[in-house]
This record gives structure tokens, sequence and C-alpha cells, in this order.
């Protein structure tokens, strides 16, 4: 909920909708929408998102070389006299009208289809000098101008744009009208009071919002439009300056309400480790130990576990929890997924228990008496460690006393929810765990300030996955080679290609998949797809982790932390259409136990350029934090975090890949500004909190509010 009464004036001609702008009825109103963000209870895009929206290139009109010399698809603009209009012949509505113009360096024909003669000849009258400009082609030696995108008398030669900004289009916009309501919406920009740092705007050359605004879409050159333009820059900058200061303030809150300390007396932890059986790797022991020091602080924790798949996160994760519960709290662990939730039970439960511990799970399944008892439990006390999925978000479960709350795979969760589960503990610890390593530059963006643990190192006796990547077109041979793999009793995933959010498609062609499998490979065949409910799920991967089946054809339900370690061979169909993240992922789900494991990426042909990039990637490496940079490199940082998080942590103006020096900046920045005007309450204080609106970070502002 956006609070408008609470934003400042100055701001509300940029909170409008485009409707107030002149010239923008409903209809484009709703066109625009397709192009420009909506935002939640609005119908329309704002005012705001029409000055948000940058050209990405320019089209320049400067050449003015004379017909003769126009080269050949050049954009040029020629000053010519209107010598005479050619109809086409009555009834041949196919050959286009001419109209020939020359200048002192020859002629010109200017072409137009299906137009109306009225109208040409009052736009170019016979014996008027008028200035044209567009693309010219040669014909059989004869210039011409196909539908020149500007005509202009000699004296309104001004209204030719020599230097033109293109913007993004969606079907329906076109350029004309869209440059209009931006220019129309350029003019409600206020002036507003500087809110960055004087050093930041001196050291980076940079002039105000306002102008910087005028700049970008009023370019001079192409340089006018490069994302390292310094009013690109500046736009960029506060953009990340917002995201970090709500991050900030967010941080601040949960850190403050603090004072506890859990000290642990080791004795838990030693029962688990006992169980455990095996020594922690190096990177487990020192992740175990910033947790530990930051436990042991007055202060709440609030840290990243980040580990690649197979790494080691949960023992992690509940030599944590014991800590706290020695302290006498509770902990909770949180995942994604009903199947990943169980997966953590399954796998947490038996260690814990050898330790005493009580330990049940909640998700949506646990119902009727059996839920209401492991409620009352979880109030009563009794429950020392609560595994679940959303379901612990709501507000029947209650906690005795959350000491720890651990949530794995977060970029699954949002902002909101991350604080929605804290406030069930009133001074609760947080962990955060994710499997896909995130590259630093996302950390920040996404996690604010967030102290970082890395587990970069495997647990011992992890073979390595022999990865190949190979045209769909050999089909036969790769089923005959997986036929004397299930023959030799090795286990197979299947993984069906990615359609577009659709479940539909998605089932039908995995439905396939696995009916041509089965033809050609004798050997039992589960199918795990999103269209299952939980119960159906788990017992599909259950009877694969048991052998009862021997290959699992499954849509990508599996990609997040399945663990069945005597699978060793891992298809991936269409491996060109997923993310190197996702590739990451699944690929991770082989190469679990003591075989050796192979990931045959099948791809079809021909390969573009990225998804080239990104197979050879995978074949080159199987470090996650390696892969997870590259993925940064070829796609935008939204994609990297998942459809979710980009929605709260994408940017608009600012490219991560491009602007990671600002993003450091402002991340400095963003954290004096915390410790010397904490309540944003200096002048410069207060424009930032116009900037926090500005790029809708206001809830970080009730924040301030709430203290
Ligand atoms: P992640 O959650 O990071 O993907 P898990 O915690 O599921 O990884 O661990 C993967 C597997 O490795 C599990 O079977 C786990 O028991 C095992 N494992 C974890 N740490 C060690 C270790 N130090 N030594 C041997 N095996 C380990
Ligand atoms: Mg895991």
């Amino acid at each position: 909920m956006k609070d408008a009464r609470m934003r400042p004036p100055v701001l509300d001609p940029l909170f409008a909708p485009v409707a107030v702008i002149d010239g923008i009825g409903p209809r484009i109103a709703k066109l625009l929408g397709k192009l420009l963000p909506v935002p939640e209870a609005m119908n329309e895009p704002r005012v705001l998102g029409l000055v948000f929206h940058l050209p990405h290139s320019i089209v320049d009109r400067r050449q003015q070389p004379g017909i003769a010399h126009s080269p050949e698809g050049a954009i040029v603009t020629l000053k010519v006299r209107i010598d005479r209009h050619q109809p086409p012949p009555r009834g041949r509505g196919n050959i286009p009208y001419r109209v020939f113009a020359h200048d002192e360096t020859g002629e010109i024909g200017l072409v137009y289809f299906h137009a109306k003669a009225a109208w040409l000849e009052k736009l170019l009258p016979i014996g008027e000098t008028m200035l044209v400009s567009g693309r010219v082609e040669w014909f059989n030696g004869r210039p011409t101008m196909v539908h020149p995108d500007h005509v202009v008398s000699e004296e309104n030669a001004a209204d030719l744009p020599l230097v033109e900004p293109v913007y993004p289009l969606t079907a329906g916009v076109t350029p004309k009208p869209l440059r209009k309501a931006i220019i129309s919406a350029l003019d409600r920009v206020p002036d507003l009071p500087e809110w960055t740092d004087p050093h930041v705007v001196r050291k980076q050359g940079f002039s105000s919002f306002r102008e910087s605004l005028q700049r970008l879409h009023a370019p001079r050159d192409a340089a006018d439009v490069d994302l390292q333009n310094p009013a690109r820059r500046r736009l960029a900058y506060d953009e990340l300056l917002a995201g970090q200061l709500a991050l900030g303030l967010v941080r601040r809150k949960m850190k403050k309400s603090a004072g506890r300390t859990f000290g642990g007396t080791g004795e838990l932890t030693q029962k688990i480790r006992a169980a455990f059986g095996h020594p922690l790797t190096g990177a487990q022991e020192r992740s175990l130990g910033e947790i530990h020091t930051d436990q042991e602080k007055p202060e709440r924790m609030l840290r990243l576990l980040q580990g690649d798949v197979g790494s080691g996160k949960t023992v992690v994760a509940l030599l944590a929890m014991a800590n706290v519960i020695e302290s006498g709290a509770q902990a909770a662990m949180m995942a994604p997924t009903e199947i990943l939730a169980r997966q953590h039970f399954a796998s947490i439960a038996p260690l814990a228990e050898a330790a005493g511990l009580t330990i049940r799970i909640l998700t949506s399944r646990e119902k009727g008496k059996q839920r209401e008892e492991t409620l009352a439990a979880l109030k009563a006390g009794e429950i020392d460690i609560l595994v679940g999925t959303h379901a612990l978000f709501q507000d029947a479960v209650q906690f005795r006393d959350l000491g720890l709350a651990v949530v794995d795979e977060q970029h699954r969760f949002g902002v909101h929810q991350r604080l929605m589960l804290s406030s069930k503990g009133q001074h609760s610890d947080m962990l955060v765990m994710t499997a896909t390593p995130i590259p630093r530059t996302l950390v920040l963006t996404a996690y604010g300030d967030m102290d970082v643990s890395k587990l970069d190192e495997k647990p011992p006796g992890r073979q390595p996955v022999t990865t190949v990547a190979m045209p769909l077109g050999r089909y036969d041979e790769i089923v005959e080679h997986l036929r004397k793999a299930v023959a030799e009793g090795r286990k197979i995933y299947w993984i069906c290609p990615l359609v577009e959010e659709n479940e539909e498609l998605k089932l039908a062609s995995a439905e396939e998949r696995s009916a041509a499998l089965k033809k050609a490979i004798d050997a039992p065949i589960g199918l795990v797809h999103g269209r299952m409910k939980g119960e159906e799920k788990d017992a599909v991967m259950q009877a694969f982790k048991e052998g009862e089946t021997r290959l699992l054809v499954a849509t990508t339900v599996i990609e997040v932390g399945v663990d069945v370690p005597d699978a060793t061979i891992m298809v991936i169909e269409h491996a060109e259409r997923f993310g190197l993240a996702q590739l990451h992922q699944l690929r991770g789900r082989v190469g679990r136990g003591s075989g050796q494991s192979t990931c045959l990426l099948l791809y079809k042909e021909p390969l573009g350029e990225v998804a080239h990039a990104r197979l050879a990637i995978m074949r080159e490496t199987e470090d996650g934090f390696r892969i997870a940079e590259e993925d940064l490199k070829l796609r935008g940082e939204g994609e990297v975090l998942g459809p979710r998080q980009s929605g709260s942590a994408s940017y608009r103006l600012a490219s991560l890949a491009d602007h990671a020096d600002l993003l450091e900046i402002a991340r400095d920045d963003a954290r004096l500004v915390i410790e010397t005007d904490t309540d944003l309450e200096t002048e410069r204080g207060k424009a930032l909190r116009i900037l926090l609106y500005l790029f809708e970070r206001d809830e970080a502002i009730r924040l301030l509010r709430a203290g």
C-alpha cells in the first residue's frame, strides 16, 4: 500500500497518470501501459514512467551531402526543390506515388505507398523548397527516399530534429506521439533539491536531476545516450542510492531491535557433529565460526550463507540452529517449496533427534488435529525446530521464543516476506541460504549490506561431473546410450524444455517425452511436473529415489535442492533455452554420490551467440561463483535474481553490469547517511526522502516513523 498523502507534494506532477498530458487519451494511455510500468492500483502508467523512458540510441540526421553524394542506405537531410508529382496510374494501388525533386547535385524520387494525393500535394507543393530527411536508396543509378521521416518547409527548418532520440517501442505506440508525450512530461519535472553528496556530484561531473533528464531526452550525439554519459550515470546513481538507502534503513531497523546473545554451551552442537559423522569442510567451519560470532553479539544477525549446490549448507544451518536452542530459544527453517521443506526435514530430523531435539514440519499439507497440535506445541516451546514453507508466515504460527530463522533459497522470497518472518521473533537472528551463488553486486542490490559467508569448497569425495553438449539431432544415439546406462543400473534425470510460463504446454511436452522414452527404453519411467499436488510429487520423487523408476522425466520442479545421490545422468533438453544459473542448478542434481556423473546438454541448432557462450561456460567450469559472474555478464540482473525478486530489486535506469562502480559509491554513501543522519532530518536527509519516493522505495520511510 502506498500512502499518497505522505508523498511530498512537489512530486505530484510526476505521480499523476499519463492521461493528464495533452494529447494522451485513454487509448494511448492504455498502450503506454504495455511499455511503461503500471503502478499497483492504477490502470495506466505515471508521468514519471514517461520521464524515465530513456532513448537507447539516436538517429543522426546531420549528414547533408546533397542528393548525388548521398551514400546508399545512409540517413541524410536534403534541401530540395519540388518539381513534379507522379501519382500511380488509376487502379494500380500497388505502384507507389512518386514526387520528384532536385538540388544543385542531382534529382531524387520521394516514394510513397498507399498515400492520398491531396495529402501529398499539400505536404510537398510544387515549386517550394523543402527539407526532407530519411534513408536514401539507390536503384539503377537513381536515388530514392521511401517515406521520408520528416518533411518541413524551409522556414520551419528548426522543427526538423537533426539528432533524434530513439525510444524502445511496443506494438501500437509510434515514435512521434511518444516523443511528444515525453516532451510534455519533461515539462512537468520540478526542480528538486539536490540529494546527492556534493563530493560525488563534483567528482562524477553530475548535473541536476532535472537537467540530466533533459539532456538524455534531447541528445546531441550518440555519446549523449551512452550508458556512461554523466547524465545517465547520474540517474543510475540516483536509483542505486535510493535502493541502497532503503535496504540500509531496513537493515538498521532489524539490527536496532536487538540485544540478544546466544552463547551456546556446545552440548547440542557436539552431539550433532558426532551424529553427522563427517568432519566439516574448512569452508563450513569458517562460515559456522562467522555465524557463531554474530550470534554472540548483542546485535541481530543478518547473514547470507552462499554455497553452491552440494556444498553442505544444511548441516551448517542445523548447527547454527542448535546454538540458539542451547540458549533456550527455538529455530525455524523455511524453504520455498513443499518438496524442499520435506527434504530438509528428512535430512535434518535424524541428526536433530540424535541430539535429543524435537523437530516438526509445517506446510499447507499439515491439517486438522495434527496441525493444531504442532501449533500448540510451538507456542508452548515444546518444539525446538520447525521446518516449513510459506505456511510459516501465517498469523496462527506463533513461537514461544524464536531465536533464529533460517530461510533457504531466499531469492524466491521478497524483501517484504523477509521482514514478515523476522517479525515473528522480536529479536530473532536471520540466516539466509542461497544455492545460487550471487555475484557481489547483486548481493548488494538484493540484500543490501548483508554479511556474507561463502561455502566455496565442496565436501570431499565429490566426483566432477562430465558435461557434454550435443545437438538434438543426435537424439536416437543419445537414447541408445541411455538405454545401456539404465541396463547397467544407473539413474537418469531428463529435464524437459522450458516453456514460457505455460503449465499446459510444459505438461504436454513432458508427457510426450516420457511416452517416447518409455517406448525406446525398456524401464519404468517417472514423470513429475508443476501441475501435480504435493503428495503426488513426493510419491514420484520417492519412487525414483528408491529405484522403482530408473528414469525421471521432469519439468523444472526438481530444479532446487532435490537429493537423489545415486542419480548419475542429467539430460537437459533444449539446454539453449535455460539460463546459466538454472543449468548449473540442474547439473547440481547429479555428482552427489560416489559414482561418475554426466550432464548432457541437448541443444537445438543453430545456437545463438549467448546460448553458445552459456553452454561453453557450462563445459568449462563447475564453480558456481564463476558461473554466477558470467551469468550476470550475459543477461540482465533481473533475470539472475528471478522474476519475484527482480520486481523489488531490478533497476530501470541503472545497469548493474555497467554501473557497478556507482553501486559501490552508493552503498558507502547510504551507509554514511544512515550513520550520521539516521532519521533523514537534515536538509540533505529531507531531499533523500524525496529520492526514496521518486524511486518508490518509500516503504523505508515508514520504517523511519515506526522507529
Ligand atoms: P546444499 O544444501 O549446500 O546443496 P547439502 O547440505 O544438501 O548441500 O549437502 C550435500 C550432501 O553433502 C549431503 O548429503 C550432506 O550430508 C553432505 N555433506 C555435507 N557436508 C559434508 C562434509 N563436511 N563431509 C561429507 N559430506 C558432507
Ligand atoms: Mg540444500
